[in-house]
């Protein structure tokens, strides 16, 4: 678990202005960025900080691009204290060490850096906690949509090849459920 992507991402759990707007993406960053901070951060035990991030535009285009990031950010459901368009002295006052050529920059006071490792495994802990079952070593080989649900077949690595029907069924909610294994 935790072994790829998740493993080697920036581990920032992002405000949600960068999305856009009207697709899935900007929809659950927001829904996520949300459950964060009103549930996981309480109820999950796991390192976490709230970090103010930086867009920084170098000309007159890139400034209209922050302006652009600014009113993603409302549409997609950011509170205007969330969000600042800051002068070049505004910025450097938050961050001395920026390059002076700086003309502006977009501040968002709603992100929040994680550990992605320990977080991952935190959130597997919990999954196996409220009933989730945990099949390693299993190698994905096909899915395939019944219904309004999604079988998922696997090999397992350590039986040569021999298939196993694991019946996982992952259903619209994303909940999943293992009903057998033969
Ligand atoms: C450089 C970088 C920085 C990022 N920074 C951020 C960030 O700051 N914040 C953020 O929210 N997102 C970030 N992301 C995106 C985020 O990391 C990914 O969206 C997330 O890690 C995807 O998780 P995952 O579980 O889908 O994939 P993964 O973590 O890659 O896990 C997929 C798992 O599936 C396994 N697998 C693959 N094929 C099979 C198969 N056939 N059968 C069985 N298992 C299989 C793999 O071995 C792996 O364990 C970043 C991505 C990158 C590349």
């Amino acid at each position: 678990m935790a072994q790829e992507t998740s493993a080697g991402n920036s581990g920032v759990i992002h405000g949600g202005f960068d999305p856009t707007p009207g697709t899935v993406n900007a929809r659950l960053n927001v829904l996520g960025r949300h459950l964060y901070e009103n549930e996981w951060f309480k109820e999950l035990n796991f390192p976490h900080r709230n970090r103010h991030s930086i867009v920084l535009a170098f000309n007159d285009v890139e400034k209209k691009e922050l302006h652009k990031l600014y009113d993603q950010g409302i549409t997609n459901g950011l509170k205007a204290d969330e969000l600042e368009i800051l002068s070049l002295e505004q910025c450097l006052a938050l961050e001395p060490n920026l390059n002076a050529t700086v003309v502006a920059g977009l501040l968002c006071t709603s992100s929040h850096s994680v550990d992605p490792v320990i977080l991952t495994n935190k959130l597997v802990e919990s999954a196996l906690v409220n009933g989730a079952k945990l099949f390693l070593g299993n190698r994905v080989t096909g899915i395939t949509k019944v219904g309004e649900e999604f079988c998922v077949e696997t090999i397992n690595h350590h039986s040569q090849g021999q298939i196993i029907e694991l019946d996982l069924l992952l259903t619209r909610r994303d909940t999943t459920r293992m009903l057998s294994q033969e």
